[in-house]
């Protein structure tokens, strides 16, 4: 019989097999939507109150079953930095200015945080790596997604193994940028129409086509969903170009199972 586990609101599942589990915490719903954290915000270097921060965290946490140095959050940059996550406890200096993990740890939560940028989860579960990346435009031109694959290759991945899912983020629809912008993505990601004063740029479509190329295969590339459009569903998820860039953030996770 098929079983539903249900999540608080603010908690998504977007996979989970007998190796590893995707989600992302969003805003949530109910409360008060007049604070740019509210409802539900683990985000610690956006402006948010530290114990809003710390009680989200508690929560997340709690309905995970983690061990509390179990949920690593680095601090962002949009650099192309990646970072190993081997042994616990994990030193703070360590995650600062990084934008992607990757692991073979089972049982530690390793995510991104992100309003409007891409969330990107990749797991080879044969080989139990795992890792996430935050993709903005920066980032992604810069690399972080192929620094990411390059990281789970040495810890033992295969690229034709892998599988990806995105969290929330903007839809091309949504993601106006400047002729500059524009300028450095491959035509096929920018869009034009009559009625767009400036380009669009398909973000979660670039980042892909980074994995395709890095020899993902692209039945294993989960569609990104205009569902997890950030700017198109701001009562859901955190957006900085609706909320500004003192808001909260989205976190995109996955974590992989212990083996039996
Ligand atoms: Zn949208």
């Amino acid at each position: 019989m098929a079983s539903s586990v249900s999540h608080p609101s603010w908690l998504t599942c977007l996979a989970s097999t007998s190796g590893y589990q995707v989600m992302f915490t969003s805003r949530g719903g109910g409360g008060n939507q007049k604070s740019p954290y509210a409802d539900f915000n683990i985000c610690h270097y956006t402006g948010d109150a530290p114990e809003h921060v710390a009680a989200s965290r508690r929560m997340l946490i709690k309905e995970l079953g983690l061990d509390t140095g179990s949920l690593i959050v680095p601090r962002q940059t949009h650099s192309a930095n990646v970072q190993v996550i081997d042994s616990l406890p994990v030193d703070p200096a360590a995650i600062e200015g990084v934008d992607a993990l990757v692991t073979r740890m089972p049982e530690v939560a390793i995510g991104v945080s992100t309003a409007d940028c891409v969330p990107v989860v990749i797991v080879d579960e044969q080989a139990g790596v795992a890792g996430v990346a935050h993709a903005g435009w920066r980032g992604a031109l810069g690399g972080v997604v192929d620094n990411t694959v390059g990281a789970m290759l040495e810890l033992g991945a295969d690229a034709s193994r892998m599988d990806v899912f995105f969290g929330p983020a903007i839809c091309c629809d949504c993601f106006e940028v400047g002729e500059e912008v524009a300028a450095r993505f491959p035509e096929e990601y920018v869009v034009r129409r009559a009625e767009w004063p400036r380009p669009h740029v398909d973000l979660p479509g670039y980042v892909a086509g980074r994995l395709l190329s890095a020899g993902v295969p692209s039945e294993r590339i989960r569609n990104f969903s205009p569902d997890l459009c950030t700017r198109c569903h701001p009562d859901r998820y955190f957006s900085a170009r609706i909320a500004g860039v003192e808001s909260g953030r989205n976190f995109t996770f996955v974590m992989l199972k212990r083996r039996i």
